[in-house]
């Protein structure tokens, strides 16, 4: 964990004398870029702070019931806004992402804009694209850095019913709900203070896990009766859906979030990894147990990187081929799993 107190006098006068503030979430937002993104914004609004929220291209549906999230605008819907919203901002603060490339269409726009720029996050080995990086790869949560520097900077804890529910939908879903990440018993002791705030956690955990389309679960089904393969020698199994199969189950964005979890359930399975055919290239999503280092992986085979446990990438070839390569590669790291429990 990183020493806070090093860079709160600079955020806190970064916040102080901006008048209009953007708080900009990754593309595909999680439930932890767009709880940090919704927190920081109901503290700055109880600060009584012009502040505007922008996503590159997209918000997912279980997301939508947060309060704040009808203000969030989506830079590829409305990009004539999205662009003076960046314009007229003095200060920009990125959540949960390390690199520009994380902003997609709105990156060119975010570059050149003359705003100081703070990026808050907990992934590995941040580019430097920002006057100010917070970078905590020892949190479990955008949602949770964001919720310490409010403390520090507040001078007290901040709290209030909206910001609560934020906060605890970032530190859930980046968690699996309290199963893996870097969750610490600090994160507990925040978690113990949201619940105090009167968040009614049941409503919360139906609105996030509970609100799956039929569709969807059928194409989980499918998932794993059909395309799910299981390669004991390498403490290994992933899914491969092609495009035809999530159109036969009317697949729409975030469907698939969560498959590549579910091979790790495996007694002997260390790692998973998931396929999803795109237009042009394969989508790659890794998740292992242990010390198995997913990110490492996706950044020597598959152009990506993320977390120890969890991590993604991508390849530009058919499915047939990018799993060839992928059993391929495997082989070669056969020693990574040799000493695997
Ligand atoms: P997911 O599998 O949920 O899409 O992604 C898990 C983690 O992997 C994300 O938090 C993100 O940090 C990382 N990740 C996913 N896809 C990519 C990618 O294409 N490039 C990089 N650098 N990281 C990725
Ligand atoms: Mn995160």
């Amino acid at each position: 964990m990183i020493d806070l107190s090093k860079y709160t006098k600079e955020l806190s006068k970064l916040f102080s004398s901006s008048e209009n503030i953007l708080i900009i979430c990754h593309i595909n937002p999680d439930g932890d870029a767009v709880g940090a993104q919704l927190a920081l914004y109901h503290y700055f609004k109880a600060k009584g702070k012009n502040v505007s929220l922008l996503a590159p291209n997209h918000l997912q549906e279980f997301l939508k019931w947060l309060d704040g999230a009808d203000q969030i605008n989506v830079f590829i819907k409305d990009r004539k806004k999205s662009r003076i919203l960046i314009d007229k901002a003095d200060l920009i603060v990125m959540l949960d992402f390390n690199h520009p490339g994380r902003l997609g269409e709105a990156e060119d726009s975010v570059t050149a804009s003359k705003a100081k720029k703070v990026v808050i996050d907990h992934h590995l080995d941040p580019e430097n694209f920002a006057d100010l990086i917070i970078s905590d790869p020892g949190k479990c949560s955008t949602s949770e850095l964001v919720h310490e520097l409010i403390c520090e900077i507040n001078g007290e804890e901040f709290m209030n019913r909206s910001y609560a529910e934020a906060l605890y939908v970032g530190i859930i879903t980046d968690t699996g709900n309290f199963e893996h990440g870097a969750y610490s018993s600090r994160t507990f002791r925040i978690v113990a203070d949201l619940l105090d705030s009167g968040i009614v956690k049941e409503k919360i955990i139906n609105l996030i896990y509970n609100n799956f389309s039929s569709d969807r679960i059928r194409l989980q089904g499918f998932a794993l009766n059909q395309r799910m393969v299981v390669i004991p020698e390498f403490k290994t199994a992933y899914i491969y859906l092609s495009k035809d199969d999530m159109k036969a189950y009317n697949h729409v964005k975030g469907d698939t979030e969560g498959f590549v979890n579910m091979p790790l359930s495996i007694k002997g399975i260390n790692f998973s990894a998931l396929f999803i055919e795109k237009d042009n290239f394969i989508k790659l999503s890794f998740r292992s147990k242990g010390q198995f280092p997913s990110n490492e992986f996706a950044s020597l085979y598959f152009s990506g990187g993320g977390h120890l446990n969890a991590s993604g990438g991508e390849y530009t070839d058919t499915l047939d081929n990018t799993i060839a390569y992928f059993l391929q590669v495997l082989k070669e790291n056969v020693w990574r799993f040799e000493n695997q429990i």
